[in-house]
C-alpha cells in the first residue's frame, strides 16, 4: 500500500521524447514499448511537468532534425491537448501541479544543432528565437552532446569553451535560460563558469540529467566541485535513471546519488531528470538493460518516491519531486 504522504506530483527535467518521435519510423507518444515516458506512463506516475529536450545526439548538426522536433512539440499541444498543456510561466507551473494534465516545457540539448557548420552564428541565433517563439519558453540549453560542437567540448572530450561558445553565452545573458552542464567536459564546465563570472552574465546553471562522480565514477557524472558550483548558485541537479551513470548492478544507487547530493548541500537543488529515450536501436548493446527494472518507466515514479521514504523525510521527498524546480522557477522566471 502506498502511503498518501509520499504521493507527490512529479517534475522531470529531461527526456528525449521529441528526438524519438522525429527519428523513429512509426513512432508514437503513446507507445510505451518504445519509450519510458509515453503518455500513459506519465499519467500513471503522476508526472505533472515534463521537460522535453530538442536534442541532437548526432555527430554533425542536422537542422532539419531540430526543426522536426519543434514541429512535434507543437503537435503535443495541438493534437494531445487533452493530456498536455504548455507551461511557460510560474503561474502555469503551479497550476499544472494541481491538475490532472501534464505540462510540457522545452529545452535544447546540444546548441550545436541550431545551425549547420557552414552557416554563420547569426543563423543559430535566428533559429533559437524561432524555437523560443514556437515553444513559448526554454528552461535550459546545453552547448554540446557527448562530442565537440562549434561552441565547445562535450563529455567525451577534454575541450573547453570556444569563441562561438563565448558569443553564445553573451547572447543568452539575461534571457532566464539556464546553461545545462550535463553534457560538458569538465574543461567546458569550468570555462563556462569562469566566463559567466568574468563578464558578470546573468545565466543560471543546472545539470538537467546528471549523477555524482564520487558515487559512481563516470565522465557523464558531476565531480564535486561542479556539483557544488551549481548548488551554490541556486541551480538544479536532476538525478539520472540510466544504469550506465547510476551503477552497473545495484538499483539502490539511485538513493545513494540523491543522498550524496544532499551531503554536498543540495537539499534545494536535487530533482529528477530520468533521461528516458528510445533504446531499441542503440548501437551499444552492453548498456542493456538501459534502466533497472524499478526505474524502467515514468509510471513507476510514485513507487520510486515510496522506496525512498526510509532514507528521506517528507519535506525532502517533496523538494525532490517538484518543490525545488518550483523554487528555481520562482527565483529565475
Ligand atoms: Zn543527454
Amino acid at each position: 500500500m502506498r502511503n498518501e504522504s509520499s504521493n507527490y506530483p512529479i517534475i522531470d527535467l529531461h527526456c528525449d521524447m521529441l528526438h524519438y518521435l522525429a527519428t523513429v519510423p512509426n513512432s508514437s507518444p503513446d507507445n510505451s514499448r518504445d519509450i519510458g515516458c509515453s503518455i500513459g506512463r506519465l499519467e500513471e506516475g503522476k508526472v505533472r511537468l515534463q521537460v522535453m529536450a530538442i536534442s541532437s545526439v548526432e555527430k554533425e548538426p542536422d537542422v532539419m532534425l531540430t526543426h522536426s522536433q519543434i514541429v512535434w512539440f507543437r503537435r503535443f499541444i495541438e493534437e494531445y491537448g487533452d493530456n498536455f498543456n504548455p507551461v511557460t510561466n510560474i503561474i502555469e507551473a503551479r497550476e499544472i501541479l494541481k491538475s490532472d494534465k501534464t505540462g510540457i516545457m522545452a529545452s535544447i540539448e546540444n546548441a550545436g544543432a541550431l545551425c549547420n557548420n557552414d552557416e554563420s552564428l547569426d543563423s543559430a541565433f535566428d533559429r533559437l528565437e524561432q524555437i523560443i517563439e514556437t515553444t513559448g519558453k526554454l528552461l535550459y540549453i546545453s552547448l554540446t552532446h557527448h562530442g565537440e560542437s562549434r561552441f565547445g567540448g562535450g563529455n567525451q572530450t577534454g575541450l573547453g569553451l570556444k569563441d562561438d561558445g563565448r558569443s553564445f553565452l553573451d547572447y543568452i545573458n539575461n534571457r532566464k535560460i539556464a546553461v545545462d552542464l550535463s553534457h560538458t567536459s569538465d574543461a567546458l564546465a569550468h570555462d563556462i563558469i569562469d566566463y559567466i563570472d568574468k563578464r558578470g552574465l546573468k545565466i543560471p546553471l543546472i545539470a538537467s540529467h546528471s549523477n555524482y562522480r564520487r558515487v559512481f565514477n563516470h565522465p557523464r557524472n558531476l565531480p564535486d566541485e561542479l556539483a557544488k558550483e551549481i548548488i551554490d548558485r541556486d541551480g538544479l541537479i536532476g538525478v539520472n535513471f540510466l544504469r550506465a551513470f547510476m551503477h552497473p548492478d545495484d538499483p539502490d544507487y539511485l538513493a545513494r546519488h540523491i543522498l550524496y547530493g544532499l551531503r554536498l548541500g543540495g537539499e534545494k537543488a536535487i530533482c529528477f531528470g530520468a533521461d528516458y529515450f528510445c533504446t531499441n536501436s542503440h548501437p551499444d548493446k552492453s548498456r542493456e538493460p538501459f534502466y533497472f527494472e524499478a526505474h524502467r518507466h515514468a509510471g513507476q515514479y510514485q513507487e520510486i518516491l515510496f522506496s525512498l521514504k526510509d532514507e528521506l523525510d517528507d519535506e525532502i521527498l517533496k523538494a525532490l519531486a517538484n518543490d525545488n524546480v518550483i523554487r528555481y522557477l520562482n527565483r529565475y522566471w
